[in-house]
């Protein structure tokens, strides 16, 4: 029987950082108790829809920023879960966390409750760079807020953080990842901050008033970190994350490895049975409809051969294990796996083939994109 998550999104944040594109609104503490009860609602509901032929293994508190949410409102969504769904195979339960946001007692309770993974939203240890970003936390919060979760007893913790930030030096980006790495955390995420449309960030580039780095900045940044990790012993087993042996996050596997998940709140995305819905993007029409007892608003999509290729190929090829060539064979057909190792053949060193797989190679890395895009075209269908 296959393995799968929950995802749950807590669409609140104490204020809005200049470059996020995820749903969450700022200064809305006062809706976080109703929101609650709605979600717990929703769970209820769509636990009644759903049919789970798979094993949860993990849940993913996200946002947004959980760490905001009181003893009581967890307790309350875990309670809700329990009663609605089998949860004997757990093994991980994630919360995100802002720095300065998450008091020890608050983890310690959590922790009592069952969670046993903090990924903490660190994004870089120089303050002007946290500025920047409109993040009001400071770099000793981020150090603070670490040590306690240590002292509180968690022993498998995410730190998040951004490279290519403007005014950010391959000098200052090593330095904070030499301090990133004397904490000892079981897993860092290391991405590349990217301009997302409908962002303040989008606007202040597109009229010049901020200039992004030089792309040739952004990569040596990224190539850096894969030598600097790799040499300190962390296993860059996604391209942009990095863990200690066994420490991989079982719950982002489960997208990258098109596992499936059921997903909670606004804007959320869930994935079962190769149907892929996602909730509305507005609280007050997720409220309206949950407090009539009706899910709220969604879209879906079934997937086609052609759409499960190119998920398989985009995500495969960004894991470690990269793609499986008897995979590809057996789920789609002979034609499409010769083709496929012939586009990757013409790949060079770029991709290594061997064990029935196609992986990156260190080199490939960097263009990885346009590695994926040219492999995903490798499907023969038979009409
Ligand atoms: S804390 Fe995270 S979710 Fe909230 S606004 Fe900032 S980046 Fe977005």
């Amino acid at each position: 029987m296959k393995n799968g998550g929950i995802y749950i999104h807590i669409p609140f944040c104490t204020e809005k950082c200049i470059y996020c594109d995820f749903y969450s609104l700022p200064n809305q503490e006062q809706s976080i108790k109703p929101f609650i009860k709605n979600l717990c609602k929703e769970i209820l509901i769509r636990s009644k829809k759903s049919t789970i032929d798979w094993k949860i293994d993990t849940i993913f508190i996200g946002g947004g920023t959980p760490s905001l949410l009181s003893e009581s409102d967890l307790e309350n969504i875990i309670s809700a879960i329990n009663k609605n769904f089998n949860l004997n195979d757990l093994k991980e339960f994630t919360i995100e966390a802002n720095p300065g946001e998450f008091d020890y007692n608050k983890m310690v309770n959590f922790k009592l409750m069952g969670v046993n993974r903090i990924s903490f939203g660190f994004q870089s240890l120089n303050l002007d760079m946290l500025k920047f970003m409109s993040r009001w936390h400071t770099p000793e919060d981020s150090i603070r807020t670490f040590k306690n979760a240590r002292k509180a007893g968690y022993s498998n913790i995410n730190i998040d953080m951004i490279f290519g930030i403007p005014g950010q030096t391959l000098d200052v980006w090593s330095n904070n990842l030499e301090t990133i790495v004397s904490l000892e955390p079981e897993h860092i995420s290391a991405y590349s901050l990217t301009v997302e449309k409908q962002t303040p960030l989008y606007h202040l580039v597109q009229s010049d008033r901020v200039k992004m780095p030089h792309e040739n900045i952004d990569l040596d940044m990224f190539n850096f970190t894969i030598d600097f990790l790799t040499e300190k012993k962390y296993s860059q087993y996604e391209i942009s994350n990095y863990c200690k042996s066994k420490r991989e996050c079982l719950h982002n596997l489960h997208y990258w490895k098109r596992n499936p998940y059921l997903s909670f709140g606004p804007s959320a995305h869930g994935f079962n049975k190769n149907i892929r819905y996602w909730n509305t993007r507005d609280l007050n029409s997720y409220m309206k409809n949950l407090n009539k007892n009706n899910l709220p608003d969604s879209e879906s999509e079934t997937l086609t051969q052609e759409n499960i290729f190119n998920e398989l190929i985009l995500n495969s090829i960004r894991i470690k294990s990269g793609i499986n060539l008897t995979q590809i064979k057996n789920d789609f057909n002979i034609e499409t796996q010769q083709n496929i190792l012939n586009k990757a053949n013409e790949w060079g060193e770029n991709l290594t083939i061997k064990s029935d797989c196609i992986k990156l190679s260190r080199k490939g890395m960097p263009i990885a994109d346009e590695i994926t895009l040219d492999l995903a075209t490798s499907l023969i269908t038979s009409n």
